[in-house]
């Protein structure tokens, strides 16, 4: 049975039971709409730890204005029936109030690594996700937390804090999942019509283009951006916000590569801004 908490004091409690218990506490935090790249965290969470807590909870502070904070989709029953499938033990759904009962003073602020890609784009995006999930692991205190390679850049802020400020959790990176023509899995798919879904699996395959020219010796971040962009641009459907060729780890900037990078993609297609990426490595 997922049990459902809405409250911070009641999980607090449950999980107070399963530490008393001896059990280690894995977790997923989600903003809901839940699809099979949540599910694939939520198995990892399963396979390393003997209880399981996700998060459901459409963060306004990481949300500009402007953007899709207000038609964000949100189906509570239908993600309480999956987790129930999935064999998660806690849900944990928040309001708003729950989570921020009075005006914010603190934040947690990842420099650097916020600055490229989205967080040019996305202006105090990353310093709300890195506050809210700080919250979150302060509330949940996990053993372990999973979270997508889709959203890399997320993953890597998310991996310094725990460094910088000594959260003692394991920060679990998973693949990312696609559906069969390579789109990656996003709750932001919804926002598609049949055309522009069917365009958007070409997001992957331009990024593939690019990993196919580094395997084949193309070592220069430039070259590789153009590439990657020029095969973008190619769709009429589609809006290229950026496609940037980073550091794996520090998001640096690279002109040439000699460390693991990444290749990284924004790209608006009708009224959804979908992002991707592709290791280099
Ligand atoms: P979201 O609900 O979009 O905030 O995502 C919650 C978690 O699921 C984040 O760690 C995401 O990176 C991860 N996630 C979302 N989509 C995918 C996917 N297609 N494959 C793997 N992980 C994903």
């Amino acid at each position: 049975m997922t049990e459902v908490f809405r409250t911070i004091a009641d999980l607090r409690e449950e999980i107070k039971k399963a530490r008393k218990k001896g059990l280690t506490i894995g977790f997923v935090p989600t903003m809901g709409y839940l699809h099979e790249g949540h599910l694939q965290l939520v198995r990892r969470c399963r396979l390393e730890n003997d209880y399981t807590v996700v998060s459901i909870f459409v963060n306004p502070i990481q949300f500009g204005p402007g953007e899709d904070f207000e038609r964000y989709p949100r189906d509570e029953a239908s993600d309480l029936k999956k987790l129930e499938e999935a064999g998660v033990d806690a849900a944990f759904i928040p309001s708003v109030e729950e989570m921020y009962p009075e005006k914010l003073l603190t934040y947690v602020d990842v420099e650097k690594l916020s600055e490229p890609m989205c967080g040019r784009f996305r202006p105090g995006h990353f310093r709300g996700v890195a506050t809210v999930v700080a919250k979150l692991f302060n509330i949940v205190q996990p053993d372990r937390a999973y979270f997508g390679k889709k959203d890399y850049q997320q993953l890597k802020v998310i991996q310094k804090m725990v460094r910088d400020l000594n959260f003692p959790v394991e920060i679990v990176p998973v693949d990312t999942v696609r559906e069969e023509d390579g789109l990656a899995m996003s709750s932001r798919n919804v926002y598609l019509s049949p055309e522009q879904r069917q365009a958007a699996a070409k997001i992957y395959r331009a990024l593939l283009k690019g990993k196919e020219a580094f395997m084949g010796g193309e070592r220069r971040a430039r070259v590789l951006e153009e590439l990657v962009r020029r095969e973008l641009e190619r769709e009429s459907l589609f809006k290229v916000q950026y496609v940037e060729v980073r550091d794996a780890e520090t998001l640096e900037e690279t002109d040439e590569i000699k460390k693991p990078a990444v290749i990284a993609a924004a790209v608006y297609v009708g009224p959804a801004r979908l992002i991707d990426n592709i290791e280099l490595e």
